[in-house]
């Protein structure tokens, strides 16, 4: 039903065939199905928040997807680190397996002694990979641990974990990986490099009035912690503004089996603000105007999350399968705490999700059953979600919907649950040993980063009270992943 949009052969894709790396010409080819996906990638969603939001009408896009499809928890694991379990998700495998553990790794070579990880560190196969051996078309805008961009059948905009010399000499912060304008190896092909760039010029010329648009304006002066809270958020607006520009154009452009897009700054907003939304949890009150100014402002982003989410439902059309997970929820955090302003960012965290709370998974379109609901969906409450499955799934299930055979060396499983039964008589789910080849895993060693400094975004994580205390033995990394903990000040 997709023949016209998904055979459209443009000369860009035409050329990129002959580019791919190798171990893409052996693969088997399977017969391509009616699905094509796109996946929303939203940090830190927390059901808390969707499920009375979607009831509340605020979260139209979401609910439509939970009406019309399947809806549940998504587990998730320890520690609760970004670059591992996004990479998890994407690979269907655990962090000692896919070699991601967490922000940074142990580097003589590094300045001192330690760098942040990159796409290269990755030691099996992610979907973008297996698609494309599978000569599938698939997009990844932002997906975590992405730079440098990738060799695949479609187009990758990496998230880019180093910084710019211009943002470093200016002082300015970057506090997480973001499109850059001087950052080689951000974008796959190269040759689509000034276009995707030209979206951040336009996100920027843009943000100020998307930012009244969305949050409005605050009713009362910020105090000195909401200004530095507020300030250092609006990075992951930014970043999520780009992503999403770029992300309908490659939707609008139609010719994808997967597209797949990363959302952060739900994440960001909640270890900020989660003190004013739920300031009766919390032993240091914010005052009635702070309140007032920030209280909203967490549904305010899920609900710019379901609007960006939306906009890419319409750019792909009614035929497309959508799903929406993240890597895990939220909640408070630090309630005995004083939030002294003067303090670091990262012991001002009044949300968090150390203990690994689940995260969401939504999905609806072809291939996808619909959850048989006992109740109706206004009477739903947290505790009648039931566990859907697990971030190692996500990889497998993706996989079964577009008729590739999942790996045995994975160690998620396809949701079978959340596919309809005839697309399984009609696909039957089949099986490789391993996607990895040796000559996949040698090409895969053998990648380099171009030159970028990331001093300064490590600087940026540290702030953020993600790399701090991480230690650098590897048993450490095993036994005490517990970097992402803030302490509280004293
Ligand atoms: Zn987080």
């Amino acid at each position: 039903m997709f023949a016209t949009l998904r055979r459209s052969t443009s000369l860009v894709s035409l050329l990129l065939v002959g580019l791919l790396a190798p171990g893409c010409s052996k693969a088997p080819k399977t017969p391509r199905t009616d699905v094509r996906i796109l996946l929303l990638a939203v940090d830190g969603l927390e059901w808390d928040l969707v499920l009375p939001m979607a009831q509340e009408g605020r979260l139209p896009h979401m609910r439509r997807l939970m009406e019309s499809g399947s809806f549940g928890l998504l587990e998730t694991f320890e520690p609760t680190l970004s670059p591992a379990i996004w990479t998890s998700v994407a690979t269907g495998k655990d962090r000692e397996s896919h070699g991601i553990l967490k922000f940074q790794v142990r580097d003589r070579q590094a300045k001192d002694g330690r760098r942040l990880y990159n796409s290269t560190d990755r030691k099996t196969k992610a979907f973008w990979n297996i698609l494309s051996d599978y000569g599938r078309r698939v997009n990844t805008i932002g997906w975590f641990m992405t730079y440098p961009a990738e060799e695949i059948n479609g187009v990758m905009v990496a998230q880019a974990n180093t910084s710019s010399r211009e943002e470093v000499q200016k002082g300015d912060g970057i506090h997480k990986p973001r499109l850059e304008r001087d950052v080689p190896g951000q974008v796959y092909p190269m040759s689509r490099t000034a276009e995707v760039l030209k979206f951040l010029d336009r996100s920027d010329a843009e943000l100020a009035a998307l930012r009244d648009e969305m949050f409005g304006t605050f009713p009362h002066p910020l105090g000195p912690a909401e200004t530095k809270f507020w300030k250092a958020s609006d990075f992951s607006f930014r970043a999520d503004s780009t992503y999403a520009m770029i992300a309908r154009k490659i939707v609008g452009e139609g010719d994808f089996d997967l597209t797949a897009m990363y959302i952060g700054g739900t994440d960001t907003v909640a270890h900020r603000f989660w003190r004013y939304m739920r300031p009766d949890k919390y032993v240091d009150r914010p005052s009635a105007e702070q309140i007032e100014n920030f209280g909203d402002i967490i549904r305010k982003y899920y609900v710019y999350a379901d609007r960006v989410i939306g906009d890419l439902m319409s750019a792909a059309g009614p035929d497309t399968t959508v799903i929406v997970i993240s890597d895990h929820g939220m909640h408070e955090h630090n309630v005995d705490n004083t939030f002294n302003p003067e303090d670091e960012l990262k012991y001002l965290k009044s949300g968090d999700h150390p203990d690994a709370p689940a995260g969401i998974f939504i999905a609806a379109g072809p291939g996808i059953a619909q959850t048989k609901l006992d109740k109706p969906f206004d009477n739903l409450t947290r505790g009648d979600l039931g566990m859907v499955g697990d971030v190692y799934d996500i990889t497998p299930t993706l996989l079964v919907l577009l008729n590739i055979p999942v790996g045995k060396d994975m160690l998620g499983q396809p949701l079978t649950r959340i596919i309809e039964p005839e697309w399984l008589a009609r696909y039957p789910i089949s099986t490789v040993a391993s996607h990895d080849t040796k000559k996949w895993l040698e090409f895969q060693a053998s990648r380099i980063v171009p030159a970028g400094d990331s001093e300064e975004y490590r600087k940026q994580l540290r702030d953020l009270g993600y790399v701090d205390d991480e230690p650098l033995d590897e048993a450490d990394d095993a036994a005490a992943p517990d970097n992402d903990k803030p302490t509280a000040p004293d």
